[in-house]
């Protein structure tokens, strides 16, 4: 059988698989400590739950809109409005299956032969392969874990060709944990500003997790100019423990709105009809849930990060949003991927290897899992890294 050559342009997800064979070892009675997962361990806010129950008795089964349920669209304008200062109306967001598609569809929409889009590394594993899928080119810009795993605006400046069509915007990242400064920002859209056609997509999933001092700010909100060239992607899966409910969104002009809707007609259609009204209660009503699982991240992640930093050989970033460690394994002299096979392997424990995004020198632990499976999960770690000497 012959497949179409844009399957071999891209390789499988490596977080869903390693992921997986932790599944499948726990399965099997293997007592795995995973940090592979990137959801958060805590039920869907039973209100959530309950308006998308509500929904289904009231019928709520049928299709529905390609660009979502316009109550819905009204309610992310209000939230765009109120929380992030992005001047956005219903008409300049659509609902997408997941923030995932949200991104894929964006690409779809603008990207095609010939293009560029500049991405700092590391990366979301996903952005560089939405844009081959789509025919474009990634261009990949290193940072470190000394500017802060951050692109400054002179590494922006420097990658932006003629070719360069859209920049994507990570804030707080996956995987690293970096959060922009409002200066950074302002910063960075002085040089996209500067250039008379660049588009940035702020995907801003992480956003309502934040740590100590650290701030968010939309990019789209640094002016009405910057606005034009934003595209801002949400959803609720990390924000309201909503992953399997697959609802996130795009907000951007209404000439890219409509595009993606067209798009989006002719592959998702609408996202399941009941799960928006979930998503609905979720964004109307007390945020408090939110609140109290930042609270519960923020000490895993001063736990986590104390406990492996002290480890000999490893040297940790602080993350200052979403749930994940970036952990530099250079010392060690192994590879991410070695590093991550040998230790599911022999002490069962599942982290995701940096290769994944774009650095092999690092992996990534997220510890959107319970204390006790961090606190034995960082107790193999530092026995398998003894056990290199
Ligand atoms: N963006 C980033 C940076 C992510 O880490 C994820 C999920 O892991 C997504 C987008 C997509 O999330 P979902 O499609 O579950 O809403």
């Amino acid at each position: 059988m012959k497949l179409a050559a844009r399957v071999d342009r891209v390789p499988p997800s490596m977080t869903l698989a390693i992921s997986a064979k932790a599944k499948a070892m726990q399965a099997e009675g293997i007592d795995v400590c995973s940090f592979s997962a990137g959801e958060p361990d805590f039920p869907t806010p039973a209100h959530v739950v309950e308006a998308a129950k509500t929904a289904l008795d009231n019928g709520k089964t049928r299709y529905g809109p390609a660009a979502g349920e316009p109550e819905l669209r009204e309610a992310i304008a209000r939230k765009l409005q109120k929380e992030n200062n992005l001047d956005y109306q219903a008409e300049n967001t659509i609902v997408t299956n997941g923030g995932k598609y949200s991104l894929f569809n964006l690409m779809q929409t603008l990207i095609e032969e010939g293009d560029e889009v500049i991405i700092p590394s590391p990366y979301w594993l996903s952005y560089p392969e939405m844009v081959k899928l789509a025919g474009g080119t990634p261009v990949l810009v290193d940072t470190s874990m000394e500017n802060g795993y951050k692109i400054t605006p002179e590494q922006l400046e420097k990658a932006i060709t003629p070719q360069s069509k859209l920049f994507v915007l990570n804030s707080p990242s996956n995987p690293t944990g970096a959060v922009y400064s409002p200066e950074e920002i302002r910063a960075l859209a002085d040089v996209i500003l500067a250039d008379d056609k660049l588009l940035v997509v702020s995907d801003e999933i992480y956003e309502k997790i934040l740590y100590g001092d650290a701030k968010h700010l939309s990019i789209g909100a640094v002016n009405p100019q910057m606005l034009e060239r934003t595209i801002t992607s949400n959803g609720f899966a990390k924000s309201h423990s909503m992953t399997g409910w697959r609802v996130g969104y795009a907000a951007a002009p209404v000439e890219i709105i409509k595009a993606m809707t067209k798009i989006q007609g002719h592959s998702t259609s609408n996202v399941c009809t009941f799960a928006q009204y979930g998503a609905i209660a979720a964004l109307d009503s007390s945020q408090d849930c939110v609140a109290e699982m930042v609270e519960a991240f923020a000490k895993r992640r001063t736990y986590i990060y104390e406990a492996v930093d002290a480890i000999p050989k490893l040297s940790c970033f602080k993350p200052d949003g979403a749930f994940y460690l970036y952990v530099d394994i250079s010392q060690t002299g192994m590879g991410s991927l070695e590093f991550c096979e040998k230790l599911l392997e022999t002490k069962h424990v599942a982290a995701i290897p940096g290769v994944a995004f774009g650095t092999d020198n690092c992996i990534r632990f997220s510890y959107a899992t319970g204390m006790p499976t961090i606190e034995e999960g960082v107790r193999r770690l530092a026995e398998f890294v003894d056990s290199l000497k």
